[in-house]
């Protein structure tokens, strides 16, 4: 772990109940980082992860790093002050997106591993910046991994492709959304509903709410 202190940071005041996995979205880490330690830039992480699994501790855990932005996830609007966090490099869609590389996953993994030692977090607020701000961001988008994540319990599954019994009509299936997590009335249900794709389908990706999106929410709020 190496040491890269930002000054932006402020206090807490709520314990961390949550994880937001972020990518830099800039053509390198280097630059990633210098924009995470300038004042000016007012933004910051807890930690950094970079593609050849180094990894950068930004802000220390028990401050709040201003990572989020305008977000909501279970009606609460304050994610810097609950969650931990992480950004991880990649050049994401503006840039060259790419798959995170193996070595870079096996840091992601060890941090949320201890991150979890640490503190009380479920899997589903384990999360990506585009679901908790799903109007305005796409990261850590469609590549990341997850279930690389769920196979350890440290976040949940994707869909695993199969149809619930019931498929929830759409009026459900976005109630269920917003049990979830997602703030389908703060940002519409047409955001949410990609970033549900994003995170737990992404082969339906860009297919709005048919019935396979339909199916998949229900599959994935059924367990
Ligand atoms: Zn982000």
């Amino acid at each position: 772990m190496i040491d890269a202190p930002s000054p932006n940071h402020d206090e807490r005041g709520v314990p961390v109940s949550m994880v937001v996995l972020h990518y830099t979205g800039m053509k390198t880490g280097a630059e990633a980082l210098a924009r995470l330690r300038d004042p000016a830039a007012k933004v910051s992480a807890h930690y950094m992860v970079e593609e050849d699994g180094r990894l950068y501790r930004l802000v220390p855990e028990e401050r709040r790093a201003w990572h989020a932005g305008v977000a909501e996830w279970h009606g609460r609007r304050d994610v810097n002050a609950m969650s931990v966090g992480i950004e991880i490099v990649n050049p994401g869609h503006e840039f060259g997106y790419r798959d995170f590389p193996e070595v870079q996953m096996q840091t992601v993994l060890e941090l949320l591993r201890q991150i979890r030692r640490r503190y009380d977090v479920a899997p589903e607020n384990v999360v990506g910046h585009s679901d908790v701000a799903p109007d305005r961001k796409d990261d850590p988008g469609e590549r990341f991994p997850w279930d690389r994540l769920a196979r350890e319990a440290l976040a949940l599954a994707p869909w695993d492709g199969r149809a619930p019994d019931d498929v929830p009509e759409a009026p459900e299936a976005l109630r269920r959304l917003a049990r979830l997590g997602y703030g389908v009335e703060a940002f519409g249900s047409g955001p949410c509903v990609t970033a549900f794709q994003r995170r737990f389908a992404p082969t339906l990706l860009g297919e709005g709410l048919g019935r396979r999106t339909r199916a998949a929410i229900g599959a994935v709020t059924n367990r």
